[in-house]
């Protein structure tokens, strides 16, 4: 792993940012309220098994992620702490759930009807969060069928109900109704668990842009009120709206080293399609890293590396594995020498938010993008 980061592309995470950032959103909440890390996504490209650890160690009581799958490597790889898996569940592996005490979510009674069937008698009760759909329409029950469904998860030995949620849909716009909306609707629908006497003992709304907003808090006087914090504890900004605070850092660098440097000469095309054509010699050199390795091929022509403190932009198409940078700004440049393309930009790299914005994207994606195959090195 050391040796191809040290030789080609890698990722350089570093922990002590990830670790301030969760003791940031910690510092926000009111007392006695709890971080869920959500590390999905091999923990948005960051890694998934390290960042768990790493946020568990800093203060967070519970991980979230959206696969079964992404919990269980979690388990295999000795973290105890409660899990959540966001999404609807996959039933195949439902007995893997309950074995493994991963909490799932469930949203519609036939959800969990069909989580029941997979499940035997034989097993621990598996735990489950109610997912209330308050206004993002993509999964979770009514609010006015949230009762119901909670009478049957009480009713139901072969599940413990830990925790009912809901998910916003508009925390980063600068117009807040929707925002406010979804949090009363929440709100009404935790208060009428309460009057049935089956408010769950964790209650979770928060994703990071309302953390940033400050709308954390729910009327549940009984229960932990929790947030389920993402993007933020990798140090990026979930919203154009909000200003990121000064103490949030970001988490990755993403560094490659110069595989070749060559002149293109006059009239001749650069890469697939000649999409970039010298207007006269130019000094190039190959990156080892394409978008396969997640950097994002609508960058071509329009990002750039940052090689020996110089700005070199991306020449003609991305390709699959390699890709091609002017460096007549690093005139010294020489095979071996380390080429940065996403850092916090104070080197002058792209940030994530840049890539975003060259690729007609969310800087969600252009960390969450980052292949398996490119090594993640942990500072
Ligand atoms: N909760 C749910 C249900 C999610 O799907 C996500 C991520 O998309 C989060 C929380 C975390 O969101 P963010 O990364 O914006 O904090």
């Amino acid at each position: 792993r050391l040796a191809a980061a040290q030789g080609g592309a890698h990722a350089l995470i570093d922990l002590d940012a990830f670790a301030g950032n969760i003791a940031y959103v910690r510092s926000q909440l009111p007392e006695g309220a709890e971080v869920i890390a959500v590390i999905k996504a091999n923990a948005y490209g960051h890694g998934l098994v390290p960042c768990g650890r790493a946020a568990l160690a800093a203060g967070a009581s519970r991980l979230a992620v959206a696969r079964i799958e992404e919990a269980l490597l979690l388990r295999a790889a000795g973290v105890v702490a409660p899990i959540l898996v966001l999404s609807p569940a996959n039933p195949a592996l439902a007995r893997q759930a309950a074995e493994s005490g991963i909490a799932l979510a469930v949203g519609s009674a036939t959800g969990l009807n069909r989580l029941l069937d997979a499940l035997g008698d034989d097993l621990p009760p598996l735990p489950v969060h109610l997912k209330v759909d308050t206004g993002m329409h993509r999964f979770g029950v009514e609010p006015e069928g949230v009762v119901e469904l909670a009478r049957a998860l009480a009713r139901e030995p072969r599940v413990r109900v830990e925790g009912v949620f809901t998910h916003f849909a508009t925390a980063d716009a600068a117009d807040d109704r929707v925002l406010q909306e979804q949090t009363r609707r929440f709100a009404a629908a935790v208060q009428a668990l309460a009057a049935a006497g089956l408010q769950p003992p964790l209650v979770h709304m928060a994703n990071s842009a309302a953390i940033l907003r400050g709308v954390v808090e729910i009327p549940a006087p009984r229960a932990t009120i929790a947030v389920r914090a993402g993007l933020i504890l990798y140090g990026l900004n979930p919203s154009r709206e909000l200003p990121l605070p000064a103490p949030i850092r970001p988490v990755l660098r993403l560094v490659t080293r110069v595989g070749q440097v060559f002149t293109v000469p006059p009239g001749e095309g650069i890469s697939y399609g000649w999409s970039y054509i010298a207007e006269r010699p130019i000094r190039c050199a190959n990156l080892p890293i394409g978008y396969a390795d997640g950097l994002v091929r609508l960058l071509s022509n329009q990002g750039w590396a940052v090689v020996g403190g110089a700005v070199c932009p991306i020449r003609g198409r991305i390709c699959m594995d390699q890709t091609v940078i002017e460096v007549e700004a690093a005139p010294d440049v020489a095979e071996g020498d380390e080429a940065v393309l996403l850092s916090d930009g104070r080197d002058g790299a792209m940030t994530a938010d840049q890539a975003a914005a060259l690729a007609g994207t969310i800087n969600y994606e252009i960390v969450s993008a980052l292949a398996a195959r490119i090594p993640r090195v942990y500072l």
